[in-house]
């Protein structure tokens, strides 16, 4: 079932994601050579619950996860994708990370992820880089009331493929409130005019994850997800509200 928030519920939102937004960029600038993951992971926990929120992904279990998971962040570096455990990894020049986390405030979340260098980058990163950057952007645009979710997967994934580069497999978007992980699913690819139709009140994460070599992805032991050539990989998330003024990024 899709929730269909009211204005009074996407205020809430929108304070989730600014303290979201708030929290990232202070990770984002500690993201340095010689730093550890876990590091990282401490201090965003420090500045969510400083800002009155809690980190949404601490103790979350979803579907199909082995266990709990037991950090506040994802940092998945390289060619691993999604959920990437932080802990004792040291990032160093060359490395490409994504963070990824969310914020419940007020009993509702927001969710978003960012790909940064680390250090100097191949000309081939920044480009999986900024190609994913944009296919966000593009898939935002696409998210206004009058089209349907294929909409965002064609705007995403016409884009990505015009670069050259590989949709990552399995890995969606979501709608998100009360829930972290709620209906439905915003798939990267899609047709035109096909699916859920986009109306005012709908608030989704987008979320495109693309790969240098390949669309197929692995799941490593410890639940996180990788590309199966060991290609890089890139991750940009944020959270939107459909209002009937347009698309709103919550996670800005
Ligand atoms: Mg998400």
């Amino acid at each position: 079932m899709i929730h269909i928030k009211t204005p009074e519920e996407i205020e809430i939102m929108r304070k989730a994601g600014r303290i979201l937004a708030a929290t990232a960029k202070q990770i984002l600038e500690l993201a340095k050579p010689g730093v550890k993951l876990k590091y990282l992971d401490t201090i965003a926990r420090n500045l969510i619950e400083k800002a009155g929120a809690k980190p949404s992904f601490l103790n979350y279990q979803p579907y199909g996860a082995i266990k709990p998971y037991p950090c506040s962040i994802c940092a998945s570096v390289n060619e691993v994708i999604v959920h990437g455990v932080p802990r004792e990894h040291l990032l160093k020049p060359g490395d490409i990370l994504k963070l990824d986390f969310g914020v419940n405030y007020d009993g509702y979340n927001a969710d978003a992820a960012w790909t940064v260098p680390i250090g100097e980058i191949s000309i081939e990163a920044q480009k999986l880089i900024d190609t994913t950057r944009e296919a966000l952007n593009r898939g935002v645009a696409a998210a206004k009331v009058g089209n349907k979710l294929g909409d965002i997967g064609y705007a995403i994934s016409s884009y990505v493929k015009a670069q050259g580069l590989h949709i990552s497999e399995g890995l969606t978007g979501h709608g998100i409130g009360k829930e972290l992980h709620e209906e439905p699913s915003v798939f990267n690819e899609g047709q035109k005019g096909s699916g859920f139709k986009i109306e005012p009140g709908l608030v989704i994460a987008i979320e495109p994850m693309v790969a240098i070599g390949t669309s197929e992805v692995i799941q490593l032991d410890d639940d996180s997800y990788a590309t199966a050539d060991g290609s890089l990989s890139a991750h940009f998330e944020h959270t939107v509200a459909i209002t009937k003024n347009g698309v709103e990024i919550l996670t800005k």
